[in-house]
């Protein structure tokens, strides 16, 4: 155990990681990743775990990216800590973290995109245009660097599990990903690096996330499935707390990320919410298991 803890490597250039991995190979071992950008809690960490029991060897990647962020959202203030973060991975027993600098990942000349057209049209996508094609990009790039056997995401953000899949199935990247449930506060608070923003009042509110989607669930499973009617009441419960602020609640389908009238199998209740500066999102299944 001190051997492993000890044996952590940090790699800082796509080279190093290639070479990382490509040892990795030679050795006939199953190599999983979790990317993140960092500022770890205990759903990324959870992340790994899985990571850690299904492969051999574990890469997660530490990068704030860019591209995903548009003008005047919080690429600056996002939160970093990368002592700690090592630490943490270290602890966990995680084999390598990749962290590039940005100048690394979109060196001078850069001027490729990847797109995912349909599934990225909805929730998230309406309301911040440059995010999926940030996200498929430095997915991409990172899939290049370490050409993981399996990647783990979290079901926090469920649209952009959909979506790399799909990009990971159309390009033929090879790479199982393996979606984990949404880890959570004891309170309910789903857990992220962004509820560091919040002030206590706020983060009070921001428990009406949670709450709502739990009372959405609970009147499917009294027989309401009517999407408006559901939207209605999780609105009203948030809208009722100070510092919140809707950005969208939606009925979708778990598959196409369409939205849906009436609740069936597939149906996901998402939202995202300002509480404060703070930009959360939550979502949850609704048809009773
Ligand atoms: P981020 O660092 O926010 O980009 O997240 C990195 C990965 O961790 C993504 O796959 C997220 O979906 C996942 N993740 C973040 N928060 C949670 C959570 N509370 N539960 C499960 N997965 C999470």
């Amino acid at each position: 155990m001190a051997e492993e803890l000890s044996l952590m490597e940090l790699l800082l250039t796509n080279r190093e990681m290639s070479k990382w991995r490509e040892e990795r190979g030679r050795k006939g071992q199953i190599v999983g990743f979790v990317p993140t950008m960092g500022y770890l809690h205990q759903g990324h960490l959870a992340l790994m775990e899985e990571a850690l029991r299904r492969a051999d060897r574990v890469a997660v990647s530490i990068f704030v990216n860019p591209t995903q962020f548009s003008p005047g959202e919080d690429l600056d203030e996002y939160p970093r800590d990368m002592e700690r973060d090592l630490k943490l991975c270290r602890e966990l027993g995680v084999h390598a973290v990749f962290a590039p600098e940005t100048e690394e990942m979109y060196p001078a000349g850069f001027q490729t995109r990847v797109e995912v057209e349909k599934l990225t049209q909805n929730l998230c996508g309406l309301h911040r245009p440059d995010f999926f094609s940030g996200v498929t990009l430095v997915v991409t790039k990172l899939f290049c660097a370490v050409r993981p056997h399996l990647a783990v995401f979290g079901e926090k953000d469920f649209q952009q599990l959909v979506v790399v899949k799909r990009l990971s199935q159309d390009l033929n990247l090879g790479v199982e990903i393996i979606g984990h449930p949404i880890v959570r506060e004891p309170d309910g608070l789903a857990m992220s690096s962004r509820n560091t923003y919040l002030s206590e009042d706020e983060r009070r509110s921001a428990l009406s996330l949670s709450r709502s989607l739990l009372a959405a669930r609970k009147l499917v499973s009294e027989g309401e499935r009517n999407a408006e009617v559901l939207v209605a009441q999780v609105k009203a419960m948030i809208e009722s707390e100070p510092h919140t602020r809707i950005q969208y609640v939606q009925v979708v389908d778990e598959k196409t990320m369409m939205d849906l009238n009436e609740v069936t199998s597939g149906a996901v209740m998402a939202l995202a919410v300002f509480v404060g500066e703070a930009r959360l999102i939550d979502n949850m299944r609704l048809w009773p298991e």
